[in-house]
């Protein structure tokens, strides 16, 4: 836009920190959209990208296959709970969740049930940029008001939590179950669309109600997988629910490549594993299961496996917590929340996004809000002195939008 900054040239990344061509060093706060988990630069996944590199950079997934493809969803299908063992891998988030949605479709095509072809989506969601996700996302809050339809499908409503939007929900899948193909949901917190967060009670209710009707229940853990609630790796651990499909990117790699996968219980898999070709999944892109990328994610999940970033993500959201609550009675803030390393200040109105951005470099860290949410999400090895100058770059630039909005009311 003419009118943003314009974009910071980054020479160098290094744990925490993003060095400027211009000589400055940001504290990153948001760990580039919430992929850098290890922080960037991580030696363990560089070796581990390198031998790849001279191995095999990449050959196509059609009739070949490779051993990084192969031990990544091997050790995928051993992470995730239930029969949740079948891994498919494309190159981004939402296309993770397209192919979540024609696995969906399909299965109830390849069973004999075509009808079953909408989707259940919820209030605040975001489930990605393409065609086949915009219709999953917020059709009024969300960034894609501007492209609402397509040829999906899409029943909309709110997470299940108190009496009434538990009916609403109940009563629209059972209205709606011969034609319902899939309920989609981000577990536990919705992240893009506005970070609101809902407990493990609404996962079990909408686990229930799917199971009851026939509905498969597809997790989009592509923001929260990964240890950023702490407690688990997955969302669906801690909510001790289980999907029938399950969708993984952003932090997958570690931040370092672009991967993605979507993965099938044994139903849906089933309904695949026939003989006749008309059955067969029809996806198939170009760089599917980038052995680069397979190298980095398995590097990444060594190191969740040898170093403790579950309790690594609870300190920070503990810190976090302490450090950002005071914020509440600030004028003009509406909500202060945290759920695992993951915080967020909500503002009470649209603030000048350009100009919080402006002050948020001059404080020294690389914060960048979304509408109204003011978060941090940084990397789970952030230490405690990178982690205060992010909280009290928020706490400062807050509170200066909060005296200029006083000051102009
Ligand atoms: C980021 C995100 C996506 C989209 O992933 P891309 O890699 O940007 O396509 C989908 N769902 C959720 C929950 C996300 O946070």
């Amino acid at each position: 836009m003419k009118t943003a900054p314009p974009a910071l040239e980054v020479a160098r990344t290094e744990g925490c920190r993003l060095h400027l061509a211009d000589g400055r060093t940001l504290v990153d706060g948001i760990a580039s959209w919430w992929t850098a988990c290890h922080g960037y630069n991580h030696p363990h996944i560089r070796a581990a990208v390198v031998r790849q590199l001279e191995r095999v950079p990449h050959v196509m997934f059609g009739g070949l296959t490779h051993r990084p493809a192969e031990r990544l969803a091997a050790e995928l299908a051993a992470l995730l709970p239930g029969t949740l063992d079948h891994v498919f891998f494309t190159e981004s988030g939402s296309v993770s969740v397209e192919v979540a949605l024609k696995m969906s479709l399909q299965s109830w095509q390849n069973v004999g049930r075509p009808e079953k072809r909408r989707i259940l989506a919820f209030d605040d969601a975001y489930h990605g940029d393409t065609f086949g996700t915009m219709p999953l996302c917020d059709p009024v809050e969300g960034m894609h008001r501007r492209f609402p339809g397509s040829h999906l499908a899409v029943e909309r409503a709110p997470i299940p939590v108190g009496e009434s939007a538990r009916r609403t929900f109940a009563t629209l899948v059972e209205r709606s179950a011969s034609e319902l193909a899939a309920v989609v949901v981000e577990p536990l917190v919705q992240a893009a669309g506005g970070f609101r967060f809902h407990d493990a009670e609404a996962l079990r209710f909408i686990r229930e109600v799917c199971t009851m009707h026939d509905v498969h229940l597809i997790f989009d853990e592509i923001a929260v997988g990964f240890g950023r609630l702490g407690d688990a790796l997955f969302a669906c651990e801690i909510a001790d629910v289980t999907p029938d499909v399950i969708t993984l990117s952003k932090a997958l790699t570690g931040g370092t490549l672009p991967l993605a996968a979507t993965v099938a219980s044994r139903p849906i898999f089933e309904a695949f594993w026939r003989d006749d070709a008309e059955s067969a999944l029809m996806h198939g892109p170009t760089y599917m299961a980038n052995p680069l990328g397979c190298a980095a994610a398995l590097a990444s999940l060594e190191l969740f496996a040898r170093e403790d970033r579950l309790s690594q993500a609870t300190r920070i959201g503990g810190r976090l917590r302490d450090r950002l609550a005071p914020l509440r009675t600030v004028p003009g803030v509406r909500d202060v929340r945290t759920c695992g390393a993951l915080a967020v200040v909500e503002l009470d109105r649209d603030p000048d996004l350009d100009w919080l951005r402006t002050r948020f470099v001059d404080h020294g860290v690389w914060v960048r809000p979304l509408e109204r949410c003011v978060y941090l999400m940084p990397a789970l090895v952030i230490d405690d002195v990178d982690l205060e100058v992010l909280c009290q770059a928020v706490e400062r630039v807050v509170t200066e939008w909060s005296t200029r909005l006083e000051a102009s009311d």
